[in-house]
């Protein structure tokens, strides 16, 4: 395995555990501690997250990937995600 692949093999990891905790906080919450744990499923969110953004820049500095991130490309995105919370409640699935 080259240091490449093992950095891709980590950043598909965290964005599993974001996903895995991102899960727990849909199912019990974002306010849970789960047993055995100190910190909330939020907490624990941004502890992944963060995780995976680590690992992300590492790609970058060893200039794997280009891990700049584009302004634009940001709020293009965050305006398709209002865009499609707006089509929710239109459609009644989102009612808050
Ligand atoms: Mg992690």
């Amino acid at each position: 395995m080259t240091t490449k692949e093992h950095l891709l093999s980590c950043l598909a990891e965290e964005c599993c555990e974001v996903g895995q905790r991102v899960s727990k906080a849909l199912r019990f919450g974002l306010e849970e501690i789960q047993p055995g744990q100190n910190q909330t499923n939020a907490q624990r969110i941004v502890y992944e997250f963060t995780d995976l953004l680590a690992v992300f820049d590492m790609l970058g500095r060893e200039k794997i990937i280009d891990a700049s991130i584009d302004p634009i490309a940001l709020a293009k995105k965050m305006s398709k995600v209002q865009k499609y919370i707006e089509f929710a409640k239109s459609k009644g699935t989102l009612t808050d």
